[in-house]
Formats: structure tokens, C-alpha cells, sequence
């Protein structure tokens, strides 16, 4: 899927984020490539489009994006942090093969034993083989 500057100057602005090419550029990246990159990876998807770019430039675009909750990371055993733009609840099976970050849906979690306590992040997280690795 591709994304027009206008969605990505749109979907910032909707994110009281104010539009930048650094910005355009991560969030295009981010959007066509759901592979749960990590940081490492966005810089290497961008650094043709911006040669100028640094890698400091990239964290700080992502945590940028972090705090205004277009982006969640993830901690899936690995060395490195993954980031993901889709901030909806779902599930991630890791293949231990492949390494590859699968979403899945999730429609509820049924917990008990946690009223009154405040949860500011849910995470599942499966580990195993994929189909394609088997
Ligand atoms: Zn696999
Ligand atoms: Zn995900």
C-alpha cells in the first residue's frame, strides 16, 4: 500500500505532529513496510531518500512519534526494539526461525484480579515455528 505526502502531512497533523521531510519519510516507511522494524532498519530505509540523515535524527522522530502514541514498542526477546504503527491491541507471533513478526487479531482478553490497577501497556506475544518455516 502507498501513501500520497497529502495522507502523511494529514495523518501527522491529525497527531499534533508537525509535518518535516525526516518525518514524512520515517512515517512512509513505517506505514508500507509492517515488518516491526527496528531503528537500525528505518535508518537503512530512508538514508536513500535523505542522505543527510542521522541516526539520532531517527530516534528522536520515533520517539517523537512514541509519545503521541503512533507507535508502540515492542520487546520480543530481542536484542534490538521493534516499532510498530499499529497502536491497536493484537497479537505478534515471533518465528524463531525466520525471526518474522506475525500480527494477529485479538478480540479480548479476559483478566481477572487487577481492579483498580492502572495497565498502560498489553502485550502478547507468542513464540514458535511459522508455516513457512516448518
Ligand atoms: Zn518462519
Ligand atoms: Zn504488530
Amino acid at each position: 500500500m502507498e501513501f500520497t505526502n497529502e495522507e502523511l502531512i494529514n495523518f501527522l497533523k491529525k497527531n499534533d505532529i508537525r509535518p518535516s521531510n525526516i518525518r514524512l519519510k520515517v512515517l512512509k516507511y513505517l506505514l508500507e513496510n509492517r515488518i516491526h522494524p527496528s531503528a537500525e532498519d528505518i535508518y537503512n530505509g530512508v538514508i536513500d531518500e535523505i542522505p543527510t540523515l542521522s541516526r539520532t535524527s531517527v530516534y528522536n522522530t520515533i520517539n517523537l512519534f512514541k509519545e503521541k502514541g503512533i507507535v508502540s514498542e515492542l520487546y520480543l526477546d530481542d536484542k534490538e526494539v521493534r516499532y510498530d504503527i499499529n497502536t491497536k491491541l493484537h497479537g505478534h507471533f515471533k518465528c524463531e526461525e525466520c525471526g518474522r513478526v506475525y500480527d494477529f487479531p485479538v478480540t479480548s482478553i479476559l483478566h481477572s484480579g487487577l481492579e483498580g490497577f492502572v495497565i498502560k501497556k498489553k502485550e502478547i506475544n507468542y513464540y514458535g515455528v511459522c508455516i513457512n518455516c516448518q
